[in-house]
């Protein structure tokens, strides 16, 4: 797992930091560029991450598995749950959506598959090499005394067992303790029929990167700040509803575009221009202009966000 390190020291999870990295080295079939990072990235312990995040709050926690949910009142494997404000951060399946679940392969997802094994290593990696998938891209992210390799493909068809075993030889790791899932890139209503929907429900993870923790942060602060103001009786829960429902659909635009630039890296990534366009892209202010627009697109909170979690939404 990796995201801006900015992200983490906002909102004071230095302690799950694992490694920081202010360059990103690109493979590519005709070789390999290196890109100077206008801000750095950093692996996290996710564990520490939420325990973290979790020692700031005042909730109460409890595990049961989600049915389905009518009106206020959530069903699950223990019994009944009631409330006049739900979210559903249950990720792609958007459990408590209306209608029938978004199923792959027909559904707007992405899929990945990393391995986990023991190593070290010093530089984010990054292959845009049709080998392994010819839309999408393949990562090295080293954690301290661990590595996370993977493929990730835009084509949710396009099965990336085996080529995560190929990218596995090539690096010389032992294909061991795999994780993977379904990838929204898509965004979906952040709000329906009375429920808040924040992460992966909500279709939040970015296109293109497959950056889904910031933006689960960025959607979840601002729909835990409108909650919260319903609690203190400083607004409706329909107030809530509509403000952070039009919070998230605002971004709609930045959605449509990385999906357009997702679709053009699948269509040029099998061929020469990719290599072309991934050296032609190491310009120091070229890398700074995309990349303060990619950040942007879910800027940090800020630091004091921590002691002070209820961020200001734009309505
Ligand atoms: C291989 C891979 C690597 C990735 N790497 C990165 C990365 O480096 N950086 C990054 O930013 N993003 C990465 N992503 C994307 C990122 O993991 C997701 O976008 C992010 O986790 C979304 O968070 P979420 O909380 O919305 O959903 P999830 O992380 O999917 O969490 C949903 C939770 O709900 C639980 N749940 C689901 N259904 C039910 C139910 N019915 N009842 C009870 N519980 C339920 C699930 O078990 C899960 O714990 C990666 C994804 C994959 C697949």
């Amino acid at each position: 797992m990796c995201r801006p390190t900015e992200w983490l020291t906002d909102l004071g999870l230095e302690g799950a930091i694992q490694q920081t990295f202010s360059r990103l080295v690109i493979h590519t079939p005709r070789g390999t560029t290196t890109w100077p990072l206008p801000w750095t990235f950093s692996t996290f312990d996710y564990r520490t991450l939420c325990e973290l995040l979790f020692e700031q709050t005042d909730a109460t926690f409890d595990h049961a598995k989600v049915n389905g949910s009518e009106g206020f009142a959530v069903q699950t494997d223990r019994g009944e749950l009631r409330s006049p404000l739900i979210v559903d951060a249950l990720g792609w399946r958007r459990v408590l959506g209306a209608g029938a679940n978004v199923q792959p392969p027909e559904a707007f997802l992405s899929r990945g598959l990393e391995i986990h094994p023991d190593g070290r290593g010093d530089d984010l990696e990054l292959w845009l090499d049709p080998k392994y998938v010819p839309a999408g891209y393949s990562w090295s992210f080293p954690a301290d005394d661990e590595v996370r390799v993977g493929v990730g493909s835009f084509d949710p068809r396009y099965h990336v067992k085996d080529p995560t075993l190929e990218l596995a030889r090539a690096v010389d790791l032992p294909p061991v303790r795999f994780q993977g899932n379904w990838i929204p890139h898509k965004l979906r209503p952040a709000v329906d029929d009375g429920i808040f929907f924040a992460g992966d429900s909500a279709g939040h993870c970015l296109p293109v990167t497959a950056e889904g923790i910031r933006t689960a942060l960025y959607f979840g602060l601002a729909c835990g700040t409108e909650i919260r103001a319903v609690v203190d009786g400083e607004q409706t829960r329909e107030q809530a509803l509509a403000r952070y429902g039009a919070f998230s659909a605002s971004h709609a635009w930045k959605y449509l575009w990385l999906k357009r630039v997702q679709n053009l890296v699948g269509r040029l990534n099998p061929t020469p221009v990719m290599p072309l366009a991934v050296r032609g892209m190491n310009n120091e202010r070229l890398l700074r202009w995309a990349f303060a627009h990619y950040r942007e697109i879910a800027p940090p909170p800020g630091p004091t966000a921590a002691r002070a979690p209820r961020v200001a939404v734009a309505a």
